[in-house]
């Protein structure tokens, strides 16, 4: 097989740096000391950068922004050149979007086929990183019923979402299968894919957009005070996947698809996890709602029926063994993550208890 060296004096490219995942990999790769080129949508906003520049501050490694956006052809080139290895995090993750091609589709697989055109002009990049996620594995909870085993492997794809249902999955899944599809055609860059379940943990920017601070902000904000839905889901620690894409970016011999998710867990679990640590102070759910409720509500709440049908009570099983024996991950506790999470919330005034 090839081994990809990479050469840690060259500067490395991370799309969506302001992100919240991608945050922890730019620390991740500034305490390593490197040279991080970071196209941005706007470079110049201070406000958004402040945290990244206060990590390069702080580190021996140095970032440099560039100008980029998903939907401009070319607009990675730049800030390509000189790097042996680029992460590609950049992409919408957002449930609730006006128009589906528009706002998550477009961004994520014309970004994809974007960045990944400007790799094949580009004659330094030896290993792309791309951030896709267990969504292009799976769409509906119930599909496991159908995988071997009943549980799902880097060797099954998405084949239930659909620009009407599951959008979000739907855009992860075209925008991985493009990037295997570009990859294929030439011989000079490999491909790592790292497929994450639901992100939590602290992030480097205590606001974000991301839907990791939505859902989790709503298991104590009274959202769900009467109850949860019985939702299943996989879930990892921001921390723990960055440096899950460190090893993918670095270790010569990876290849491939890797599921990145510490645990197959539950709404209420992490409800519960809260619970433990914050007390009474704020409305946690303390049970789970019958699911025909769930479903008559689901319209009320932003949510299409089809896809409380094929989700809620089904259980949600990823293997995650390759992670494990190929990146070498060591998953934290999800208690550690979501009270840590939560934690963050609190002090930055997302959340607010009766004792606050
Ligand atoms: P996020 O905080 O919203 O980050 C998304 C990033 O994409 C932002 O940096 C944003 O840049 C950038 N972006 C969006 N549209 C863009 C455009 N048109 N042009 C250039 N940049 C654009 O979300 P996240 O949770 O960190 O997600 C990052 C990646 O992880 C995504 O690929 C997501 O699918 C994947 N993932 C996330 C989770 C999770 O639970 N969070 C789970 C699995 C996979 P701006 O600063 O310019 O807005």
């Amino acid at each position: 097989m090839n081994m990809t060296q990479i050469d840690k004096t060259k500067p490395v490219m991370i799309t969506g740096a302001t992100g919240y995942v991608a945050g922890w990999i730019v620390k991740r790769l500034l305490d390593e000391g490197l040279t991080i080129h970071a196209p941005v949508r706007n470079p110049n906003n201070k406000e958004r950068l402040k945290y990244l520049n206060a990590l390069a501050d702080q580190t021996k490694g140095s970032i440099k922004y560039f100008k980029a956006n998903l939907l401009e052809e070319g607009s990675y080139d730049e800030a390509m050149k000189g790097c042996e290895l680029v992460f590609h995090t950049a992409s919408p993750f957002i449930n609730k979007v006006q128009d589906p091609l528009r706002d998550l589709v477009n961004p994520a697989l014309l970004g994809t086929r974007n960045v990944l055109e400007g790799v094949n002009r580009s004659e330094s990049v030896k290993r792309v990183v791309l951030t896709s996620s267990v969504a292009a594995i799976v769409g509906d909870a119930r599909d496991f019923a159908g995988y071997p085993n009943g549980e799902g492997t880097e060797d099954q794809w998405n084949t239930t979402s659909t620009i009407n249902h599951q959008a979000y999955s739907f855009s992860k899944t075209v925008a991985e299968k493009e990037a295997w599809k570009i990859n294929e055609q030439q011989n000079r860059w490999d491909l790592v894919v790292i497929n994450p379940s639901l992100v939590i943990g602290p992030g480097i920017s205590p606001l974000s957009t991301s839907e990791s601070f939505n859902l989790v902000k709503q298991i104590g904000d009274g959202t769900m005070k009467m109850g949860a839905a019985d939702f299943y889901i996989g879930v990892v620690d921001v921390r723990d996947l960055a440096e899950a894409h460190f090893t993918a970016g670095f270790k010569p011999e990876v290849r491939g698809r890797h599921i990145i998710s510490a645990e197959n867990s539950h709404i209420l679990t992490l409800a519960q996890a809260l619970q433990r640590e914050f007390g009474t102070a704020f409305p946690f759910p303390q049970k789970t709602l019958p699911k025909f409720l769930v479903w008559l509500m689901a319209p009320a709440s932003g949510f299409k029926r089809k896809m409380i049908s094929r989700n809620v009570g089904y259980p949600w099983n990823l293997n995650h063994s390759k992670g494990i024996n190929e990146l070498g991950v060591k998953y934290r506790p999800v208690e550690e993550s979501i009270v840590d999470f939560f934690q963050q919330m609190i002090d930055h005034g997302v959340v607010t208890g009766t004792n606050q």
